[in-house]
């Protein structure tokens, strides 16, 4: 049997997610800014971000509104599991307000990347810029296809993550109000009527 058969969405519900400094942000766009469009290029990996806030007001997972950079708080991140971990994400520095590094926070990129599918209004546009395929969607959330089994945790295009049952289970278990968690079937053909995306 598969290990991985069972999907869970992670997704922030923050309504403070965070802005990056004006020279942070003049610096990704030579970097790992898409020209195009605030968005990261693929093959992006760890992003030290620092932010014109303090801190992230909400924990355990917010994002930065300039590309889309998840933030991970220390305790969601020891939910994730250590060799999960180091296989399956990049994990850079926050810096708060004055650059000071916040030793509780840490800003987190996938190996692997998943686009969420959808069932209704359905596109997706291929950037000019970087090649990323950027899709959007209404409707009950889905993968398609299977995704590749040699991760636990996925980016997700909604800023958040995919990761399998248990640790899913892990982190519902904390009922945090700030993060959604939402099992996410795997469909042998999509609702979406796209068939595959030239990921
Ligand atoms: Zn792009």
């Amino acid at each position: 049997m598969n290990e991985f058969t069972d999907y869970f969405s992670l997704r922030s519900s923050t309504m403070n997610a965070c802005s990056m400094t004006h020279d942070a942000r003049d610096k990704a766009r030579l970097t790992w800014a898409c020209s195009d469009g605030p968005h990261a290029k693929p093959g992006t990996e760890a992003v030290d971000v620092y932010l014109q806030d303090p801190a992230p007001r909400d924990k355990p997972l917010n994002f930065v509104m300039f590309g889309g950079i998840t933030v991970l708080h220390q305790e969601l991140l020891d939910l994730l599991g250590a060799d999960n971990i180091e296989r399956d994400l990049y994990i850079g520095r926050v810096y708060g307000r004055g650059g000071k590094l916040l030793n509780d926070w840490v800003s987190a990129r996938g190996r692997r990347h998943l686009i969420l599918r959808g069932s209704r209004e359905a596109r997706y546009r291929v950037c000019a810029g970087c090649g990323r395929v950027l899709y959007s969607a209404m409707g009950k959330q889905y993968l398609y296809p299977a995704p590749p089994t040699d991760a636990a945790i996925y980016e997700s295009d909604l800023l958040g993550f995919v990761v399998t049952h248990d640790i899913a289970e892990r982190i519902a278990a904390r009922k945090w109000r700030r993060i959604s968690v939402d099992p996410l079937p795997v469909l042998d053909e999509p609702l979406d009527g796209l068939g595959s995306l030239p990921v």
